[in-house]
């Protein structure tokens, strides 16, 4: 079977999370199986081998695939938190929720002009943490190379979000 076929075979459908009527995609069992967590971080990291300078994760699921791709480019690692957890000086992006705002955050000088920056979360759902972390890296004077996830939910239409933004996904949930 294909990595794309064995990664939907064992995401977790987990109903009424973290409200009611929401299906969240569970991608712990993902990480679980060290043989299916290396395969891909192995495929993410031969899209994008020599192509980044250095990668970036959104808490928290965002740590665990940034930082291991991070390794296996052989790149730095830079992560973007949600406010007020980062100890240096930041700058900071709020954006709109279904239900009120939420705000990340990233030290000042982690991103400089010409760098070229790859960012990593688990799960793009409506784009909007996506989003602001691109804006983020962009703010800097960056170039974010793309966005790369494990799972999209394509009917919550994040991709409309990025737009001129590469958006590369392992499995798409219609
Ligand atoms: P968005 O801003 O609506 O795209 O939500 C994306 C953020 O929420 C990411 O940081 C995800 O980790 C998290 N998220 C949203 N829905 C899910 C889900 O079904 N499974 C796991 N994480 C999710």
């Amino acid at each position: 079977s294909t990595l794309t076929e064995r990664v939907t075979a064992t995401l977790r459908d987990i109903p009424d999370f973290p409200a009611t009527g929401v299906v969240f995609k569970d991608i712990t069992p993902v990480l679980a199986d060290g043989q299916l967590f290396a395969d891909v971080l192995g495929d993410m990291a031969q899209r994008w081998r020599g192509q980044v300078d250095v990668v970036t994760g959104i808490e928290a699921r965002g740590f665990v695939f940034g930082a291991a791709l991070a390794l296996e480019l052989g790149t730095g690692f830079v992560p973007i938190r949600k406010a007020g957890k980062l100890p240096g000086p930041t700058v900071a992006l709020s954006y709109d929720l279904e239900y009120g705002s939420a705000t990340i955050e990233v030290h000042d000088d982690s991103f400089h002009p010409g760098q070229r920056v790859l960012v990593v979360d688990d799960v793009l759902a409506t784009g909007g943490t996506a989003e602001a972390a691109c804006r983020l890296v962009e703010q800097l004077g960056a170039t974010v190379v793309a966005f790369e996830t494990l799972v999209e939910l394509a009917f919550l239409h994040g991709r409309d979000r990025l737009t001129g933004r590469d958006v590369r996904t392992l499995v798409v949930v219609d």
